[in-house]
């Protein structure tokens, strides 16, 4: 059964399967940190993040990414290897990591909702690519976005675009969750707004536990989403009774 959300929080599904880190070489702190903590709603960004510029953050990730790779003993002068740390630089500034800065996200211009479609609007399987902001590998998935316009509506896309740009972030998935559907309010002006997220982590299947079936889904619900027929209208939309099984 799905939880009721009250409390108006995010919602976690158990879906991960119950195992215990058996490695007695697995640190503290490596087990602490695979049960993915989220500290804050709003990424944790530094104050003057944004001092310096993107090319400037390319060099300086370009000259750090060398010496990891020099510390892990990487011959740099390869052919194969000598471009990667600029290429990683700008794929982290660039693309990967480009929804930290506010400015990457674009401008979300409204229409009249001159059809009064006052039904619910389901953006299902949307393609979600993020980065753990514990590992640092990605996770990866399906975004299912719904809403209930009032007097105005947003182009389709742009609700692809939200998805985008807060996965363009090292994220945890319930802080990715919430920020979707806390945006998607402020932008359509409108508290009915609902998300659910299905991911793979790849921290999960490729090491640690290398738990490779297993996916983490997390809801978020807010205004009449928190009642139990929309709720279940939603869910209908997105088929997720039959993947769910709970
Ligand atoms: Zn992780």
């Amino acid at each position: 059964m799905f939880g009721v959300d009250q409390k108006n929080e995010v919602t976690i599904f158990p879906i991960q399967k119950q195992i215990k880190l058996t490695n007695k070489f697995m640190s503290d702190f490596d087990e602490m940190s695979d049960d993915h903590w989220m500290t804050t709603i709003d990424t944790p960004i530094k104050e003057f993040a944004f001092d310096i510029s993107e090319s400037d953050k390319i060099k300086k990730i370009t000259f750090h990414f060398k010496k990891i790779m020099d510390v892990l003993g990487l011959d740099l002068q390869d052919e194969s290897l000598k471009g990667t740390p600029e290429r990683v630089a700008k794929m982290y500034v660039n693309e990967l990591f480009s929804g930290l800065n506010p400015s990457s996200l674009p401008e979300m211009s409204l229409f009249p909702n001159n059809y009064r479609y006052n039904g619910m609007l389901v953006e299902k399987d949307i393609e979600l690519y993020s980065i753990c902001e514990h590992h640092f590998i990605p996770f990866v998935g399906k975004v299912h976005v719904a809403y209930i316009a009032n007097e105005n509506i947003i182009g389709l896309s742009k609700i692809n675009r939200i998805v985008q740009h807060f996965a363009n972030r090292p994220q945890v998935q319930e802080r990715l969750t919430i920020q979707i559907v806390d945006k998607l309010k402020e932008v359509v002006k409108t508290d009915d707004v609902a998300c659910v997220i299905e991911a793979k982590h790849l921290c999960v299947s490729m090491r640690g536990v290398k738990d490779s079936t297993s996916s983490t889904i997390t809801a978020k619900y807010s205004g009449t989403f928190n009642e139990t027929a929309v709720k279940e209208e939603f869910f209908k939309h997105i088929n997720l009774e039959s993947k769910f099984d709970i």
